[in-house]
């Protein structure tokens, strides 16, 4: 009864050796306030000059967006106080940006769906608040840090949506070459605003959930956040427009938001309107294939998909499975480098392996090794193991490693496979039922049912099933 409306801002650090408006080299990790000089430490009387290297890649990211570049956008100070913020403004871009419009297309449940992209826009970034157990420091090394600011269109309704959007963006932006896009390292980095509303009434008030490095957990915090909302709404109660951090498991008040009048917006009047030329465009374009580079990246998955089919004679469904997870598909492909069957290890990958990894173990920690599981299912196809022995037999080698023979040898797993011990124990349990016999024979197909459970039980379900069936219908026939 409750409609979400979310939108999506990212901030997304350029792939330069330097910064923004200064020399200063783009660090990770350097002793703090290494990498600084007067100008992006905000020193009176310094110019900024925008570095070139920094257009090319936000326009190559507008392109790669399909997005409408503006051949000239200008550099407004944003200003705020804050300890990182040397200046006490930032420079970004706000009323004429570096471009705006644009469309990314994602698959959600199987079905492609295109989300607009608002606007792009250049801007630097801040320093660092170091806390220490008893002061607070700051390292103004990321200060001046090029970015580009990508805004979507809120357009996007559920939180599984937003997730696809932002893994399509990452992917656009790290194949067009314009970020590392390293999560750890914050140089993609996301802000999620949303909002409820009864369909038919006007829009809620925005929330806004800051810098969740993890695209499942931007997904987890808005459906925290929109049931939230949704209880709240219920009860009676007023949704109040703030800033919310993800703790782990839900979403918690950091600040009330500031309007963007607050933030005093200028045109910077130490740096001239930064113009696209046509060399500054084509360089960009370059490095580009032909058609939008989403749609391109969805085409060359598919080849790929098409292939991997292909080759390893999977049906859709499995394939798609295996390649929706890198590392199930890596240990696939390594199970048939060993000799696997592509059909029978894609079995136990989708079965056994993607079981535990949805109950939250980690493939990475698993003692099975690929060589391993290929013996294991030999042991089936020679009739020493029945699927579920070898399914125990399974259990142990993913929490101990080891090899399967051994393993089946040291618990007394054998499958019953010899004809003339099975035959007189069949023969046995027949003679010592004769009312099931007649119940048989009075046309209760069923009966052989209960004549199996009986040879299992005698066998410590060791027989080998499709050899014991065979036998209790031959010996319920010659009665
Ligand atoms: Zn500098």
């Amino acid at each position: 009864m409750y409609q979400a409306v979310i939108g999506l801002e990212c901030h997304v650090q350029l792939d330069t050796s330097s910064k923004l408006f200064c020399r200063c080299r783009v660090t990770d990790g350097a002793p703090a306030n290494t990498h600084v000089c007067p100008v992006c430490l905000g020193h009176p009387g310094t110019l900024p000059v925008a570095n070139a290297r920094a257009v090319e890649l936000g326009v190559r990211a507008a392109l790669a967006l399909s997005s409408t570049l503006h051949r000239i956008s200008v550099f407004a100070r944003k200003q705020y106080f804050y300890p990182d913020l040397p200046k006490g403004y930032q420079i970004s871009q706000y009323e004429e940006p570096l471009a705006t419009g644009g469309r990314l297309h994602v698959e959600v449940d199987g079905e492609r769906r295109a989300f607009g992209i608002t606007r792009i826009h250049l801007e630097e970034d801040s320093g660092k608040s170091v806390h220490g157990e008893r002061v607070t420091g700051v390292d103004f090394n990321r200060a001046g840090t090029p970015l580009i600011e990508i805004v979507s269109e809120p357009e996007l309704r559920k939180p599984r949506e937003a997730e696809a959007f932002l893994r399509m963006l990452h992917r656009v932006l790290v194949e067009a070459g314009v970020t590392r896009g390293d999560l750890e390292k914050g140089h993609f980095r996301c802000d999620a605003n949303v909002s409820v509303h009864r369909p038919g009434e006007p829009w809620g008030a925005k929330v806004e959930i800051k810098n969740v490095n993890s695209f499942r957990y931007v997904a987890r915090a808005l459906a925290f956040e929109i049931g939230r909302q949704e209880r709240l709404l219920e009860s009676g109660g007023t949704v109040v427009q703030e800033t919310r951090s993800w703790r782990g498991a839900r979403t918690a008040s950091s600040r009330v938001k500031e309007g963007s009048a607050d933030y005093r917006y200028f045109p910077d009047p130490d740096l001239p309107p930064l113009q696209v030329d046509e060399a500054l465009c084509q360089q960009a374009r370059s490095a580009l294939p032909g058609i939008p580079l989403d749609l391109w990246l969805q085409a060359r998955d598919a080849r790929e998909g098409d292939a991997f089919r292909e080759r390893h004679q999977l049906d859709d469904d499995t394939a798609g499975v295996l390649l929706r997870h890198s590392e199930v598909r890596a240990f696939f492909e390594a199970t048939v480098v060993a000799g696997g069957d592509g059909v029978q290890m894609a079995k136990w990958i989708t079965g056994e392996v993607l079981r535990r990894i949805n109950e939250g173990e980690d493939l990475a920690d698993a003692r099975i090794s690929p060589e391993a599981l290929v013996a294991l299912e030999g042991l089936i196809q020679d009739g020493t193991l029945s699927r579920s022995m070898a399914r125990d037999v399974f259990g142990e080698l993913w929490t101990h490693g080891g090899e399967p023979r051994a393993i089946a040898e040291r618990r007394g797993l054998r499958q019953v496979t010899d004809d003339w011990l099975l035959r007189d124990l069949v023969r046995d349990i027949v003679a010592r039922h004769p009312r099931q016999v007649e119940r048989y024979r009075a046309g209760n197909e069923r009966m052989v049912g209960f004549f199996m459970g009986k040879v299992m039980k005698a066998t410590g379900g060791r027989a080998d099933p499709a050899l014991a069936s065979r036998l209790v219908v031959e010996a319920l026939r010659r009665v």
